[in-house]
Formats: structure tokens, sequence, C-alpha cells
């Protein structure tokens, strides 16, 4: 019996996540459920997957959290603020780990799941991408294992499995991308949020999914994959492949390309960092190969998506600069999402921190964060010139 904390639980992969969990009642107990700010959700989540702690990131919410939980006569440990997140990522009391907060607000439990040597599944793609080097070597130090969620970098661990580490500095990775909304659109200046939200393929958070609609999704995808693959950036490509049915590919020296595919639904690859390196039933479609239709590939078209241009160039800088690209993409997103950015100054908004703000390579997550919070001042007064 697994002992599961979910960081994120309300949001889209954390409930893709127990919606999996439920069914093998025998195989997983949730220890710990948390949420930032929706009380009645996680209340309602608790009620139904009876967790011994749960916690609302924001410390005010506390006590609506505490009559929420009573007035649906749960019993349970009620936690609130950053310090109980860390907590419940790094407990004895839990084996496995679900990072599935947004944002680089997910960082310190990530890492602290990273460093009491858990299971973690790895959905928070912003960890990685700003502090890379540190949360793989907290894993190597404590023997915790990292699994992971995005389906692209769960496409590409399954097509590794049992390929040794000689071969894989040989190999190629090639994350596929749907392309967005935006794909065959030309004029994106008056673009809406609930335009760049509405994806063809996957349902997601607004950010990811505004992420999905810039590019930047595969840019932070780009960086993640190098950081859990050991792999350089010139042999990591993104092609556009708008079915959303292979979810990645890896290319052998030998010309061989191994992919992974399946319907678009996150549960299938939640359900294979939950079981790995066993099997399990995940409730995705199957797919129909009598009625899928052409599945299609074209370059993706670095001009009009910038974002993926300047995650490939923070990349090659190294250092802190994909800290700052997070931090500076995270601040764009919520100005376009609250109206006070066009959706063409996301990209403009990035690039102009990442010209201003070259701080050396971090060496703890102190200064991850610190980065972090210098980027994001930057990007805010960046985002109301161009509002
Ligand atoms: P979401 O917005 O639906 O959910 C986010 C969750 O994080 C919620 O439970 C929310 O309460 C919590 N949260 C938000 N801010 C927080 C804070 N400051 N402190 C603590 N908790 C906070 O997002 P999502 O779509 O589920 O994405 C979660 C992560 O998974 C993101 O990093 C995303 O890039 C990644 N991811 C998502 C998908 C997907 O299909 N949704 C696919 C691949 C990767
Ligand atoms: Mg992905």
């Amino acid at each position: 019996m697994h002992s599961v904390t979910l960081l994120g639980a309300t949001g889209s992969i954390g409930t893709s996540a127990l919606d999996v969990i439920a069914r093998h009642p025998g195989r997983y107990r949730v220890h710990a459920l948390t949420a930032q700010s929706r009380v009645a959700e996680l209340a309602d989540l608790a009620a139904r997957f009876r967790p011994e702690v749960v916690v609302i990131g924001d410390p005010a919410l506390e006590s609506d959290l505490r009559r929420a939980l009573r007035e649906r006569s749960v019993q349970c440990d009620a936690r609130a603020g950053a310090a109980a997140l860390v907590d419940v990522a790094q407990t004895e009391a839990a084996d496995t780990v679900l990072a599935a907060i947004v944002g680089a607000a997910g960082l310190m439990p990530t890492i602290a799941a990273a460093r009491a040597g858990k299971r973690l599944l790895l959905a928070n793609k912003e960890a990685i991408v700003c502090a890379g080097p540190l949360l793989m070597s907290a894993l190597q130090a404590s023997g915790g294992q990292l699994l992971p969620v995005d389906s692209e970098h769960n496409a590409i661990h399954q097509c590794l499995a049992g390929v040794g580490a000689g071969q894989r500095q040989q190999a190629r990775l090639v994350l596929t991308a749907s392309g967005g909304p935006f794909l065959r659109r030309g004029d994106l200046a008056d673009v809406t949020p609930d335009e760049a939200c509405a994806h063809p393929n996957w349902v997601m958070g607004r950010k990811i999914s505004v992420d999905s609609a810039t590019l930047m999704n595969k840019g932070l995808e780009v960086i993640e994959a190098s950081w859990l693959f050991d792999m350089p950036v010139d042999r990591i490509d993104v092609v556009i492949h708008p079915q959303s049915v292979i979810h990645s590919m890896v290319e052998f020296p030998d010309g061989s390309v191994l992919a992974q595919l399946g319907s678009p639904d996150m549960r299938t690859p939640i359900a294979y960092a939950l079981a790995w390196p066993e099997r399990i039933e995940s409730g995705a479609r199957r797919l129909d190969f009598a009625t899928l239709g052409a599945l299609t590939f074209e370059a993706p078209d670095l001009q009009r998506f910038r974002c993926l241009h300047y995650a490939y160039a923070a990349l090659r800088a190294g250092g802190a600069a994909s800290a700052v690209l997070n931090a500076a993409n995270e601040v764009a997103v919520e100005a376009f999402l609250q109206r006070r950015l066009p959706f063409t100054r996301i990209a403009s908004t990035i690039e102009g921190v990442l010209d201003e703000y070259q701080p050396a390579a971090p060496r703890s997550v102190e200064e991850v964060l610190d980065i972090d919070r210098q980027a994001r001042q930057r990007a805010g007064r960046l985002a109301a010139l161009h509002a």
C-alpha cells in the first residue's frame, strides 16, 4: 500500500490523479491533500478521500478550512501556510509525493520531497526549470526517485526503459507539441484569455494553457527534459504534432525512433508514474486506430512563437537564465490573464527581463528564490510599460 501526498490536489493534475487513485483503493491511500485557496473544493476532496492531513496554502484561510471540514464531518489534521506544505512533502507518513502545484510556488515542497528521498511524481515543471541541478542532486543524495508526469517526459521515460547510460548519450529526444489554439491564426494582437485557454486537445489549468498557446510550455519542457534526462540542448528537438497522439519520441543512432502513443488524457502518464514499474488501469479512452485518421508533423515557427526561442536561448546560456525566464513568464502570463498585458507582449516582456538581468548561477534554493523575486520585480515593471 502506497501512501500519497498530493500537492495541488484541487488542480487539473491533482483531480486527475485522485481519479486514478480512486480506481485502486487497495493500492493507494491518500496521506495529505493541499490547495492554495479553494477551501470548499479541498474540503469536498477530503470528505471523499479521508486523508490524515489537509493543508491550505493561504494562511488567512485556516479557520475557513476548519469550518468547511467540520461541516462535512471530516476529522483530520488541518493546517495552513508554506511551512505546512513543506512538512507534508517530507513527512515519513507518505512514500509518494505528487508535485502538482503550478509555478515556482511549488519549488520548496518539491525540493523537500526530493531531499526526503520520496518517490516524486513531478508535474510542477516550473520547479525543475528554475532549480534543475539542485533538484536532481537532492534526489541523488537522498536516493529518491523521480517519475515525470508531464506527458512528453513520461513518454520519453517509457521509450528509454532498458536503455543503458552509454546509449542514452547518443540518443536524440523529440518533444511533440500540439501547437496550441493559435497554430493557424494569423494576427495574435487581440487574443483574449478565454481564447488562449481554449486548448484544442487538453483540458488544463489556465497558466499552462496560456503557456501552450505561446509555446512557452514546450520551451519549459525542453529545459525540463535536459535536466531529467541529462541531455544537451542540441539533442532536444521540438516538432508540432497537432493531433496530440504521439506524446514524444526518442531517436537512436541506428535510425530507430521509439514513440509513446495514447489519447490526450493525463491519467495515462499519472497512472504510469504512480504504478511504475507496473501498469495499472487509468480510465483513459483507448486509441482506436481504425478511426484515428492522419498523424501530421511540422516544424515549429520560432519567429511567431518567440517564447520557444527564448527558452532554448536560456537553456544555452545556462546559469540562472532558466529561473529568470520562468519568473518573467509567470508574471507576464498572470498580467495577460488579468487583461493587463496583450498576448503578444508576453514574449517581449520575457525578452526584456532576460536582456537586463543576468545573475550568476544559483548555488542554493535560497538563491533561486532570490533570483525569482528579482526577476518578478523586473517583469512587473516591464509588463506595466508594455500594457
Ligand atoms: P491548476 O491551476 O489546475 O492547479 C494548480 C494547483 O496548485 C491547485 O491545486 C492550486 O490550489 C495549487 N496552487 C496554486 N498556487 C499555489 C501556491 N502559491 N501555493 C500552493 N499551492 C498552489 O494547474 P494544473 O494544470 O493542474 O498544473 C499543475 C502543474 O502541472 C503545473 O506546473 C503544470 O505546468 C503541470 N502540468 C499540467 C498538465 C495538465 O494537463 N494540466 C500537464 C503537464 C504538466
Ligand atoms: Mg507536457
